[in-house]
């Protein structure tokens, strides 16, 4: 058994199994099971905490035990088949990889097909990586299973010693689109929040070496962190924006959106003439320079004028 703030174990779930949306981050579900007059057991909170470990908590104890989601997935299923509560229990299996940004007077549920980066989209960048500026856009993926919301954590690999922030201008994809022509990109855009795009250095290091992919390095759980909050494109002008970093209030990265080399329209017809862009996706459009390490214990506060500011910790 293990302790964990007790705060975490709010229930959200109301008695004909509706989830509340409207709290905030990090996204904690919990369930009381003592919904189901069935079964005579105390109420016992589900949360999801950065979604990795799950634990399961006992209000009237505050003891708590851990799941790997795996497992929180199949007694999840066992629950649905016995409670018959399919739509309940459907939701919670969806929110573990879904992170929930204000949206005007909503909630987004921001929940990507995938996530196209740009690397060396900023002059400046390109050099202190010791790289040429590219002349076509250089794209990678990262794995929907890296994002996290404000106020989260980064968790920092075992297999790393070196992690990198790099802070990027993130485009949130509205409407599906194909082979889009550049004139008509921007109406395939529903917005733009932030994004770090956490970065294992050492191994990227190494991968250059050898050639290799860069999945490793940029694809570990908790290396996307986004938000705080998703501005529409209707009220935002992406092209000179200042956008910004910092690490226990020490400035990192300050730069502009105008320093980016490749922009949004180009990067989107781009993209769009390899994949298939869906809602929701997003495309983080590169780094500026003064990429630097990220140490446990540290604050990262990023900000992007129009846009907010958001903070992570590194654990
Ligand atoms: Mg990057």
């Amino acid at each position: 058994m293990v302790s964990v703030p007790y705060k975490y174990a709010s229930v959200i779930c109301d008695g004909a199994g509706h989830i509340f949306k409207n709290f905030h981050y990090p996204i904690y579900l919990a369930l009381s099971l003592s919904l189901f007059s069935a079964i005579p057991v105390h109420p016992v909170g589900l949360i999801l905490p950065n979604r990795f470990p799950i634990a399961v908590i006992d209000p009237s104890t505050h003891d708590s035990v851990f799941l790997p989601p795996i497992l929180f997935c199949e007694i999840i299923t066992v629950l649905q088949v016995i409670f018959n509560k399919a739509s309940t229990f459907y939701l919670l299996k969806e929110y573990m990889f879904m992170v929930l940004l204000p949206f005007g007077d909503t909630q987004y549920e921001l929940r990507p097909t995938k996530m196209i980066c740009l690397g060396k989209n900023y002059v400046k960048h390109a050099e202190e990586m010791r790289s040429e500026v590219p002349k076509e856009p250089i794209i990678f993926l990262k794995p929907p299973s890296s994002l996290i919301g404000p106020e989260e954590k980064i968790v920092l690999p075992k297999m790393s010693k070196l992690v990198h922030h790099e802070v990027e201008l993130a485009v949130i994809i509205g409407e599906r689109g194909k082979n889009v022509k550049r004139k008509d990109a921007m109406n395939y855009v529903l917005g733009y929040t932030i994004l770090l795009d956490i970065t294992a250095r050492d191994l990227q290091n190494i991968a250059r070496k050898k050639g290799l992919p860069w999945t490793l390095c940029k694809g570990f759980d908790t290396f996307a962190p986004v938000g705080p909050r998703i501005v529409s494109s209707s009220e935002l002008e992406p092209d000179d924006l200042e956008i910004g970093l910092k690490v226990n209030g020490e400035i990192r990265q300050k730069s502009r959106t105008s320093e980016m080399i490749f922009k949004i329209p180009q990067l989107i017809e781009y993209i769009s003439s390899v994949m298939t862009l869906e809602p929701g996706d997003i495309i983080a459009t590169g780094t500026p320079e003064g990429v630097g390490k990220i140490e446990q214990g540290d604050v990262i506060e990023a900000w992007i004028e129009g846009i907010g500011e958001l903070r992570v910790y590194v654990e």
